[in-house]
């Protein structure tokens, strides 16, 4: 069964716009996908929509076998989400903040899981620095430790490289290629057209609230 299904999903927020107009997506178990479109598009909506922050006007998510929208715990377990804004609290240090996000989703039991995703994202050094004291490159390396503590199934980014330096894009696509070599399955969003075609399997385009198409980026990019 794939991991993530969304049928006919809607939004229109309350005195604003219909961001997404039924979507329809799914998803295989281990892929990439890149939800590619410009600003305004509508992609964090879909996003907070399948990550239980946003809810839908209508249609229906299954997120590893749970209906996303009537068992939504069961579904948020399986989710790590990477947001674009840092919502930590800045007083904790680095390794309470990313050991008390994975007791948060029902693990407890470490078996060393924290320490690798701290050194994977050279954090580890950091361990007890307070997250208010930390560059903003070393704060986005926490939300996106923050969003691997309880070892997801299905990983969103979104706008993974946005405002990012050099060091930490390489040690985030070291990190996607590990991921997916544990079968973890990764959905990003992106308005740059190069990113979605190095980084992703499929790249699906979105503009003005319609998923337009979803393609294997090969077939994409001759299209463009
Ligand atoms: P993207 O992530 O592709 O930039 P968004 O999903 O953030 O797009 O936004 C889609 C549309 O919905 C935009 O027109 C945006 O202004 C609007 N929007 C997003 N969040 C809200 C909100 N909380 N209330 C009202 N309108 C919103
Ligand atoms: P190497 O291991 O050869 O030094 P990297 O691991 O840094 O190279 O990157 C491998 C490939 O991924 C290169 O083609 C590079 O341009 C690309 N790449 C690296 N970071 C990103 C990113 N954030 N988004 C898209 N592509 C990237």
């Amino acid at each position: 069964e794939p991991i993530l299904t969304v049928r006919g999903v809607s939004k229109t927020y309350k005195n604003g716009p219909t961001a997404l107009k039924s979507v329809d997506l799914t998803v295989e178990r281990g892929e990439i996908v890149a939800l590619l479109g410009p600003n305004g598009a509508g992609k964090t909506t879909l996003i907070s929509i399948i990550c239980g922050i946003v809810t839908p006007s209508s249609g229906s998510i299954t997120v590893a076998g749970h209906d996303a929208l009537g068992d939504y715990k069961a579904a948020r377990r399986a989710i790590g989400l990477v947001p674009q804004e840092l919502s930590t609290d800045q007083f904790e240090s680095v390794l309470a903040t990313v050991t008390f996000s994975r007791r948060l989703f029902g693990r407890s039991a470490d078996g060393g899981h924290v320490e690798q995703v701290l050194r994977d994202l050279s954090l580890w050094e950091k361990r007890h620095a307070k997250i208010k004291d930390l560059s903003g490159g070393m704060k986005r390396r926490v939300l996106i430790a923050k969003a691997l503590a309880h070892e997801p199934e299905l990983l969103f980014l979104d706008e993974p490289t946005a405002g990012v330096d050099v060091s930490l894009r390489r040690d985030m696509w070291n990190l996607v290629h590990r991921l997916r070599e544990n079968g973890t399955t990764i959905i990003l969003t992106t308005h740059y057209i190069e990113e979605a075609e190095e980084m992703a399997d499929r790249v699906g385009v979105i503009s003005s609230g319609e998923l337009l198409l979803v393609e294997e980026k090969a077939a994409l990019m001759a299209k463009l």
